[in-house]
């Protein structure tokens, strides 16, 4: 009966996603015969049609995708694989930490080969199509393999150790495993930028000159000491543009893409960077670090609720006690779950953009270059300019261009 709800909330979110995915597309394809009024002086009829068959390409794959996904995810939770694997590593090893770690890592990594020809597709075809790829076979599976080590590295052990509390602290071990996540999650936002980020992409400080000198002292405006501004070479894989923050402390840096340097003007990265030290300086980071340990501290404590409770474990096959298959089971349904509290979420979300956007306007004195980069980054990454709001209010994180635009005019001079 349980396992047939779950089921049932499963197949409902796809539903869900059909749905919203159909109103998107009506409401897109309604708008697609001519440029929107607030685009003309930006956007020419050719980007502006190639940017709507980008967002109907995108949804079409996306469809497949979800389909894909949730019949994996049905297979999985109710073909009885999971039992069946646990049995096996458990005949062989029995059932210390580092074997139950293991046989988690190994069902875990299969999941994820399940996805790799969709991530193939949709970067060598879909990307590929509309000029966005840039990366080749090479780096590709580079990449993968990177993020394999690195899992392997980094998760395995955090994994055995989460496992290894259950023995060590008893009915408590899920305050202590939330404890340790968070030391980790910690002491890794210190050391990405040092110790992983070069892993994959090279990090260059911006060179002397008149560009430097005029983001250095935007941001001393701003308020904020910054160590360094680097640009980093994101067109190695695509012509997607992009900055953000990162480091804790005394490493703290802003990362500029390079697309981002050639697609803009002085004025405009200088808006930019103002918006990014803007969630530094309008602790939007700091608070989303504590809403995320919140919600990790509750997920820890429901799932040891889950593992002791007869109807979750019995439901999927196993017998209650055992934390292992409790903690795959809680990741791969929180994945289902978070999906109806993503409003939520990016409801939140959306409210620190235009927070970060009203202080950069202030920091400038005037909208006029952040409007102008918002829009040539919406033009270089073809973003959907006319999405339905129930469709961006569960997917999109940012407003869109022309609410940003709206609010940005609003603003008091
Ligand atoms: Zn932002």
């Amino acid at each position: 009966m349980i396992a047939l709800i779950i089921a049932g909330l499963i197949v409902l979110k796809l539903a869900v996603q059909f749905w919203l995915d159909w109103l998107n597309h009506r409401h897109v394809l309604a708008h697609a015969n001519a440029v929107p009024e607030a685009f003309k002086e930006v956007i020419d009829p050719a980007t502006y049609a190639k940017s709507i068959q980008y967002t109907l390409a995108k949804s079409r794959f996306g469809r497949v995708e979800d389909t894909y996904d949730t019949a994996v995810l049905l297979a999985v939770l109710f073909s009885g694989v999971l039992p069946w694997t646990f049995s096996i590593f458990t005949g062989w090893f029995g059932t210390p930490a580092w074997a139950m770690a293991a046989c988690l890592f190994v069902i875990g990594m299969t999941l994820s080969l399940s996805g790799l020809p969709f991530n193939w597709y949709a970067d060598f075809h879909l990307e590929q199509r509309f000029g966005f790829n840039t990366a080749n076979a090479q780096t590709w599976w580079a990449d993968r393999l990177k993020g394999l080590l690195l899992a392997l590295a980094l998760g395995y052990p955090l994994l055995v150790l989460v496992l290894k509390f259950v023995e060590w602290t008893g009915a408590w071990w899920w305050l202590w495993a939330w404890g340790a996540l968070l030391g980790f999650q910690l002491v890794m936002a210190g050391l990405a930028p040092v110790l992983i980020l070069p892993l994959f992409n090279k990090f260059t400080p911006l060179p002397e000159g008149g560009l430097r000198d005029r983001l250095l002292a935007l941001a001393e405006r701003a308020g904020f000491r910054a160590r360094a501004i680097e640009v980093m070479d994101g067109s190695k894989r695509s012509r997607h543009s992009n900055a953000f923050f990162t480091g804790l402390g005394r490493f703290r840096k802003i990362v500029l893409f390079d697309t981002l340097v050639q697609q803009l003007s002085g004025p405009e990265l200088e808006a930019v960077l103002a918006h990014e030290i803007a969630h530094f300086k309008l602790k939007h980071i700091l608070k989303n670090l504590l809403l995320s340990a919140t919600a990790s501290l509750g997920a820890f404590y429901l799932v040891s609720l889950l593992a002791r409770a007869d109807w979750f474990c019995r439901s999927f096959g196993f017998e209650p006690g055992n934390l292992a298959p409790a903690l795959f089971l809680f990741g791969l349904l929180a994945g289902a779950a978070s999906f109806w509290c993503s409003p939520l979420a990016h409801g939140w979300s959306r409210r620190c953009e235009y927070q970060a956007d009203a202080f950069a306007v202030r920091v400038m004195n005037t909208p006029q270059p952040l409007i102008a980069a918002l829009r040539r980054l919406n033009e270089k990454n073809l973003s959907n300019l006319t999405p339905h709001p129930l469709y961006s209010g569960f997917y999109y994180s940012h407003p869109t261009l022309l609410e940003r635009r709206q609010a940005l005019l609003c603003l008091p001079a």
